[in-house]
């Protein structure tokens, strides 16, 4: 069964859209900034800002020349941090490698910090602490299955990918013990040996990799839910995941498309986020 990422985020931007009707006077306000000319990121900032056009969020895209000095870029960010229109901060990574993207993360106020990549946020994350804002693409995750009534709680899940934005996150939320989430979490990464007989154990799957169509079939426990977190762009200009879609589906219980599945996900979770931000700082 397809698992609807597009379909569930458009319900919760629909009940954003109707709480920040709700607000008069200032609406919440989102800053991204974006240094340099990658299209990708550009895209993602494109699409980003329209999806807060659409709920009616205030957004400013700061751009920033490649060549800006590392203070520079955290001036602009103070300017943010100090600026009260501005709920939510938010850099759009990857920087220019000679930009520290730690350096310039924990520039960001913890509480705009959107991506929840603060410090102090991923600190309170692991603990398990209330009030920590949960970076987006996580976040994400964690309500399509909620919301796809796919039980978490003692269940075995298996993220491929160690990354700070996507793998490490995820198990950090889903393993905490609390009430859907309480799963038992295994993280596999480029060094991990005999990773087909690990992701035949998973009654989830999470393919955070980057590597078009490296899920095979083989690889799945029928009946298992199958999350795919890739995007892939193709020498055509096709996107696609990281699992092999067609043969996967023919043994996975749940599947998400992509497009159409995480990536919806993670822009609700950001403009959710923003929303909050706002909310917290009233
Ligand atoms: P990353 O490059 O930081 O991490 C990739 C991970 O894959 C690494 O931890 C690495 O150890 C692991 N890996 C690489 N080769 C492997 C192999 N052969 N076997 C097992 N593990 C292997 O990537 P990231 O930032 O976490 O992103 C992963 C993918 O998710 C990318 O395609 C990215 O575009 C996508 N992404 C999507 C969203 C979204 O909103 N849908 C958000 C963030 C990232």
């Amino acid at each position: 069964m397809l698992l609807n990422g597009k379909a569930i985020a458009q319900e919760i931007q629909a009940e954003i859209a109707g709480q920040v009707h709700q607000i008069t006077g200032r609406k919440p306000g989102l800053a991204v900034v974006l240094v340099g000319h990658n299209p990708a990121s550009q895209a993602y900032v494109r699409s980003k800002k329209k999806a807060c056009a659409l709920v009616g969020i205030q957004s400013l895209v700061i751009e920033l020349p490649a060549s800006i000095a590392l203070s520079d870029v955290i001036y602009e960010i103070e300017k943010l941090n100090q600026n009260p229109s501005i709920d939510a901060i938010l850099v759009q990574l990857p920087l220019p490698p000679h930009l520290d993207e730690s350096q310039i993360t924990a520039a960001i106020d913890p509480n705009k910090d959107v991506d929840g990549f603060h410090p102090i946020n991923v600190g309170k994350m692991l603990l398990g602490e209330e009030g920590a804002f949960l970076p987006c693409t996580p976040l994400g995750i964690h309500v399509l299955l909620q919301k796809s009534s796919i039980p978490i709680e003692g269940q075995h899940v298996v993220i491929i990918g160690r990354s700070n934005i996507v793998g490490k996150p995820l198990a950090a939320i889903l393993m905490q013990k609390k009430r859907h989430c309480n799963a038992t979490v295994t993280i596999a990464h480029s060094q991990t040996k005999n990773l087909a007989v690990l992701t035949r154990s998973a009654d989830i799957l999470v393919a955070a990799i980057g590597r078009p169509h490296f899920i095979k079939k083989e690889m799945i426990q029928p009946g298992a839910t199958v999350i795919d977190v890739g995007i892939n762009r193709l020498p055509d200009g096709r996107l696609i995941g990281d699992v092999d879609f067609e043969s996967v589906s023919e043994v996975a219980g749940h599947i998400t498309p992509v497009p159409g599945g995480i990536g919806p996900m993670t822009i609700a979770m950001l403009l959710q986020n923003t929303l909050r931000g706002y909310n917290d700082q009233k």
